[in-house]
C-alpha cells in the first residue's frame, strides 16, 4: 500500500516555523500583512478567502479585505490595486482569477508591484522563477508541490519527473522548481504521444490536468511518487483528484490524497510568503 503524503503534515511544519518568524517580525515592529481583493461574489474564491483568512489567523498574519462588485470598471480595479502597492502596511496582496470578461486580466495582473505578488501572478514574478531570481514569488500551487516533496525527504536528483499539465500556474513553474533540484523533467500535456508509457518511466509525477481520474493504472508503475494537484467536482458534489486514487494506492510508493493534500498546503505557502514579502521589505 502506498504512502500517504498527507498535507496536514506538512502544514503543521510550516506553520509553526511561519508563526515563529511572525513574532520576530512583530517583535522588530512589523506585522505581516495581506490584502485579499475579490471581484464579484464567486463561490470558489469566497471559501478560498475563508480558508486563507483562518490560516492568517492561525499564524499571526493579518488580512485586509477588498471586495469589488462583478461589474467594477478596469480602471476602478487597478486603482485599488495601486493604492495597495503603495500601501506600507500592506506586505502580500492576492487577487483571485478569472476576472469579469469586461476587464484584460493580463493587462490587470501586472499591475500589482512584483515585490507583494504573492501569489506569483505578475509576469515578473513568473520570469523569475524562469531565471532563478527573486523579483516577485513562484505561484503558491507548484511551490506547495516542493514543500511536500522536501518534506517527505523526496529526493529529486537525477530522477525522472513527469508534470502532466503545461499551464504557466502549475504545470510550467513545477516543471521549472524540479529542474532546480535537479530532477530530469518531462513536461506533457494533451498532445503528449503515448502519455500512459511516458508517465509509466516517472519516478516522480505531478499530475495536474484538471481531469478526475484521469491517471489510472494505466499510467502508474512501482515505487513512484505521485502528486495529485487536481481538484474535480465529481457529479454527487465530492472532489476527486487527476490521479484515480484507489487504483494508484496499491501500485505506487507514495501519493497525495485530494482533498487532504496539495490544497492544503497551498495556503500555508501563501503565508510564508507574506513574511517572506515582510521580511524583504525590512532587509
Ligand atoms: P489548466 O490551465 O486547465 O491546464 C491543464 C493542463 O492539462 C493543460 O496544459 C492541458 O494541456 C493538460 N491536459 C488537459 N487534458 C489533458 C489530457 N487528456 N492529457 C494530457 N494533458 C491534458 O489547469 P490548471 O490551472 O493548471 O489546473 C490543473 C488542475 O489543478 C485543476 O484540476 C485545478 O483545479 C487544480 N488546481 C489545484 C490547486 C490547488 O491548490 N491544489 C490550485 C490550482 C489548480 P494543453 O496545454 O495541451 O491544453
Amino acid at each position: 500500500m502506498a504512502m500517504i503524503f498527507k498535507g496536514s503534515e506538512v502544514t503543521e511544519a510550516l506553520n509553526e516555523r511561519i508563526a515563529a518568524d511572525v513574532e520576530e517580525l512583530k517583535a522588530k515592529g512589523t506585522e505581516p500583512a495581506l490584502a485579499i481583493l475579490r471581484v464579484g461574489e464567486r463561490g470558489d474564491d469566497i471559501s478560498y478567502e475563508k480558508g486563507a483568512t483562518k490560516r492568517a489567523e492561525k499564524v499571526g498574519v493579518a488580512i485586509k479585505n477588498v471586495v469589488l462588485p462583478a461589474d467594477v470598471s478596469e480602471d476602478a480595479l487597478i486603482n485599488e490595486i495601486l493604492k495597495l502597492n503603495a500601501d506600507d502596511s500592506i506586505h502580500g496582496v492576492l487577487m483571485f482569477r478569472p476576472l469579469p470578461e469586461h476587464i484584460d486580466e493580463d493587462k490587470v495582473r501586472n499591475m500589482l508591484a512584483a515585490a507583494k505578488d504573492v501569489d506569483g501572478i505578475t509576469d515578473l514574478s513568473i520570469a523569475g522563477v524562469f531565471a532563478g531570481i527573486e523579483t516577485g514569488f513562484a505561484p503558491c500551487t507548484p511551490s506547495a508541490c516542493m514543500e511536500i516533496l522536501d518534506y517527505f525527504g523526496v529526493e529529486c536528483k537525477g530522477k525522472n519527473a513527469v508534470v502532466v499539465g503545461r499551464s504557466l500556474v502549475v504545470g510550467k513553474p513545477a516543471a521549472m522548481m524540479l529542474l532546480d533540484r535537479h530532477a530530469t523533467v518531462t513536461v506533457a500535456h494533451s498532445r503528449t504521444a503515448d502519455l500512459q508509457s511516458v508517465a509509466r518511466q516517472a519516478d516522480i509525477i505531478i499530475a495536474c490536468v484538471g481531469r478526475a481520474k484521469m491517471i489510472d493504472a494505466g499510467y502508474l508503475s512501482d515505487g513512484q511518487i505521485v502528486i495529485d494537484v487536481g481538484i474535480n467536482v465529481l457529479e454527487d458534489g465530492s472532489l476527486s483528484g487527476d490521479v484515480d486514487y484507489e487504483a494508484a494506492e496499491s501500485i505506487v510508493e507514495a501519493i497525495t490524497p485530494v482533498p487532504g493534500g496539495v490544497g492544503t498546503v497551498t495556503t500555508s505557502v501563501l503565508m510564508k510568503h507574506v513574511v517572506e514579502a515582510a521580511k524583504r521589505i525590512r532587509a
